[in-house]
């Protein structure tokens, strides 16, 4: 079917920039964008009228753990290897498909009512993920997490066993490494020997606590990423998206500048952890493209992406000690474009004639915060950056079809809140009654 957006303010991502009451025609057969500019006169199926409104390309996360929004609020202000033992892994431990379905639907609920339309996930269970990605049309890139215990192997074979599976076409399955100093050169081997073989990117935390340095040295020797680069072909023939990446050298931004390798930036998370805050300007002005992540709602504690991408623009300038470093338009772009360069596509991240129509419109009446309404490309970088609010979000489209409109799910007709309650309500012992 195809649906014709009439009228709206168009914040392309792309080379038109912002197109002002223009149209957008997409197709939800094809799932591209056919048309993008001033006033279309083809034909269509149906018409919305978005006078006073705002379209922009989909957000995209690309660092996030869905399923621990059961964990959010569990354990707070604790250190972290004390909330890690004590908190998060003896519950994971107990962790079942119904809870993980459960948890996942709350993130995907939570992330298309923020503008959010695809994201890189990294967990356990993905059978269930992957369902609650099905029951709601998000896009999604599942990375299943490999930690080196007894056993790994057997997830490196269900990567495989995920990849020949039919999925849907807004689901990709890739490989990660939790991070290298939980695996040693093994594991490191195992994944990129796949990666190599099925075209896939690598998911890995990557240098996010000052310590870990040595952890990392200690199992792979010093010089590790020029080491894998010439061995397995990292960020030359093998895509590595590196979540956090606070503490890089200038010698390791030398590498993987200009080549297939991007930082997910999670600025929320290195401050609430204390893992430090990442110079990413200069990693942008040297050439590395940086993405914005949430990380998991334990540590964040949501999967709002403007949130996120508010606290990347401003840390940055902090970081940079320059109020002019970190401009809104490119945190705009690190949660659009460079998100999508994060994941290897270039059919998503803008809305563009031949690309995925992924897309949400805004309602810029809807709050104090879209006020003056400069209606310039500028102004609504300023305001979505630095003064909006999520709740503007009014509908969301991915590959053409429509997914959430004023704050419902449209494809899954399901009690979220009363699903949830009742699964992690058991899952925490407190019988049918939820979490009280
Ligand atoms: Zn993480």
């Amino acid at each position: 079917m195809r649906v014709l957006i009439r009228g709206a303010d168009i914040l392309t991502a792309g080379s038109q920039g912002l197109v002002v009451q223009g149209d957008i025609l997409i197709d939800s057969s094809s799932g591209n964008i056919e048309y993008v500019g001033e006033h279309f006169d083809g034909l269509y199926d149906e018409v919305i009228y978005a006078y006073g409104k705002l379209v922009t390309p989909g957000l995209i996360n690309t660092h996030t753990h869905l399923a621990m929004t059961v964990f959010r609020g569990y354990g707070e202000d604790m250190e972290l290897s004390k909330w890690l033992s004590e908190k998060i892994w003896p519950k994971e431990a107990e962790l079942t498909d119904d809870v993980v379905y459960a948890g996942s639907v709350l993130g995907i609920y939570e992330m298309l009512m923020t503008g959010t339309t695809s994201f890189v996930d990294m967990y356990f269970h993905e059978e269930a993920t992957i369902e609650a990605i099905k029951h709601t049309g998000i896009r999604a890139f599942i990375t299943p997490g490999i930690i080196e215990s007894e056993g790994w192997e057997r997830r490196v074979e269900f990567t495989v066993d995920l990849l020949n599976r039919k999925l849907p076409p807004n689901i990709e399955v890739h490989t990660s490494i939790h991070g290298l100093y939980t695996c040693g050169p093994e594991v490191v081997k195992a994944v990129s020997d796949l990666a190599k073989h099925e075209n896939l990117f690598i998911h890995m935390h990557l240098l996010e606590a000052p310590w870990e340095r040595q952890a990392i040295e200690e199992k792979h020797g010093s010089d590790f990423l020029k080491r894998y680069r010439d061995k397995y072909g990292w960020f030359d023939d093998i895509r590595i998206l590196a979540a956090h990446g606070v503490w890089l050298t200038d010698e390791e931004i030398r590498l993987v500048a200009g080549k297939k390798f991007s930082i997910a930036h999670c600025p929320q998370s290195n401050l609430k952890l204390v893992s430090g805050v990442a110079p990413v300007w200069m990693y942008i002005e040297s050439g590395v493209n940086v993405s914005v992540g949430t990380d998991g709602a334990a540590s964040n504690n949501n999967l709002d992406m403007l949130e996120e991408v508010r606290v990347a623009a401003m840390l940055g300038k902090w970081r940079a000690g320059d109020p002019t470093a970190m401009p809104a338009k490119l945190a705009f772009e690190m949660m659009t474009v460079k998100g999508a360069k994060a994941v290897g596509r270039d059919d998503i991240g803008s809305l563009e004639i031949g690309k995925k129509a992924d897309l949400v419109v805004w309602n810029v009446s809807s709050g104090p915060w879209w006020y003056p309404q400069w209606g310039t490309e500028d102004g609504y970088y300023a305001h979505l950056i630095y003064s909006a609010s999520s709740l503007s979000v009014e509908r969301v489209f991915i590959s053409g079809e429509e997914v959430f409109r004023n704050g419902a799910l449209l494809k899954l007709n399901l009690d979220v809140y009363g699903l949830f309650n009742k699964v992690v309500g058991q899952f925490y012992g407190g019988g049918d009654k939820g979490v009280h």
